[in-house]
């Protein structure tokens, strides 16, 4: 069965043609600055990666055309006809207190995401124009929607409900949310796959650093709890969001300099976290660099990072009355040795040692706590393309 996956923002889209039987990526790629001078890049299995720059591509229609004429290309394509797609899976922001799994579309489906806007008004309106594109490209073909936020429906209200008066959860739907559920699912149904036990046995904690980071605590393969928030600005600090802090500093800093909201939550999305922290990247390669060329305030943006997740792991052992096993994921957790030492730090009164030669290692599943850690601590390349091609083609049969 092939599965074209499609992850399309207010100017771009990625895709990737999968067999998820298989895992065989046929082809993948990416149309950007779409409505503008649109840029196209299509690498086919074995293949060199093409690249065209001045590609039409006013709107994410065209942007689709193109990807689906190069899917069928004599030359470069990877499919014969468009019939070879057996469905679309549709990665899709928020799905609100709706969407509790991913789900076949439909108009009701549609309305229902459409619904979800307010909530995410940067992604959902242009998730909904990918879904839309493709629709009109590919009528009859089935689509699905697979959520950000589903897998942490099952979070309990004392782990979902903010302190605020109630009736903002009621009237307004302000709870916690969470993001990056497609792929704290994968990984800790991979981690179960390694640990050789139903997933139902155990107690996980899903550290998905990147760019944007979360942490989730998985018990008996539900979210119970996580640290994004009613956005993705909360829990850990990340490249260039602040994560967690005291709402009086929003007061107090835009009273001083004469800010209004929006330039306020422009600092704390884009100017904040390790980036603002340190005054070097927001890329924890340069941090690295940096630290190691004696710059402390990128030192303290390391220690800074690490220790909330440390924090994290802690609170959610304590949630979950114990742990089996720590995940790392993500660009950062998948890579940066250096973080994921200083993140296990101290944690071996809770029975959590790593092993130093085995987590000197990079984006490959592998086992790097000690043989004698009674947590286990584990490596697992994310993989959400493939969870979204999973659930489509589960839903398209
Ligand atoms: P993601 O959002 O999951 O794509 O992660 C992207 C981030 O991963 C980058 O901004 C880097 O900070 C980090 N990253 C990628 N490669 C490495 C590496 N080799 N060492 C440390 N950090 C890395």
């Amino acid at each position: 069965m092939n599965i074209l996956v499609i992850n399309a923002g207010s100017s771009s889209l990625k895709y990737q043609l999968l067999n998820p039987e298989t895992q065989q990526v046929l082809a993948k790629g990416l149309c950007e600055r779409i409505g503008i001078d649109g840029k196209f890049t299509y690498k086919p299995e074995g293949k060199q990666a093409v690249k065209e720059a001045d590609v039409a591509m006013p709107t994410h229609n065209e942007a689709i055309k193109a990807v689906l004429d190069a899917l069928v290309d004599p030359a470069n394509g990877v499919i014969g006809s468009m019939k070879e797609i057996d469905a679309v899976g549709h990665r899709v922001v928020h799905g609100g207190e709706k969407f509790a799994r991913s789900v076949l579309i439909t108009d009701e489906v549609m309305a229902a995401i459409e619904e979800c806007n307010p909530l995410a008004p940067l992604h959902n309106p242009a998730n909904i124009i990918g879904i839309k594109a493709c629709q009109a490209l590919m009528p009859g073909t089935p689509m699905v929607a697979v959520f950000d936020t589903a897998f942490h429906q099952t979070m309990p209200a004392a782990a979902y409900m903010y302190a605020l008066p109630y009736e903002y959860y009621e009237k307004d739907k302000v709870r916690r949310y969470g993001f990056h559920g497609t792929s704290h699912k994968y990984v800790t149904q991979r981690a179960a796959e390694m640990l050789g036990k139903p997933i139902e046995e155990l107690k996980l904690i899903s550290c998905h650093l990147g760019n944007g980071s979360s942490i989730a605590a998985v018990d008996g393969g539900k979210s119970v709890d996580t640290s994004m928030g009613f956005t993705p600005l909360a829990g850990l600090p990340m490249g260039t969001r602040c994560g967690d802090i005291d709402a009086g500093i929003l007061q107090y800093l835009m009273n001083k300099y004469g800010m209004d909201i929006d330039k306020m939550l422009n600092v704390l999305n884009k100017k904040s976290g390790v980036e603002g922290l340190s005054c070097v990247s927001s890329d924890f390669r340069d941090l690295e660099n940096a630290a190691a060329e004696g710059n402390e305030k990128a030192e303290l943006a390391q220690k800074k990072f690490a220790y909330e997740v440390r924090k994290y792991v802690g609170a959610y052992a304590a949630a979950m009355g114990g742990v089996d096993a720590v995940i790392f994921t993500a660009g950062v957790g998948e890579n940066d040795k250096v973080i994921r030492a200083m993140s296990c730090e101290g944690l071996e009164f809770m029975g959590l040692k790593l092993d130093a030669a085995a987590n000197d290692v990079r984006g490959k599943e592998t086992v790097i706590s000690a043989a004698d850690s009674k947590v286990k601590v584990l490596l697992i390349p994310t993989n959400e393309e493939l969870m979204i091609a999973i659930d489509t083609a589960a839903l398209a049969k």
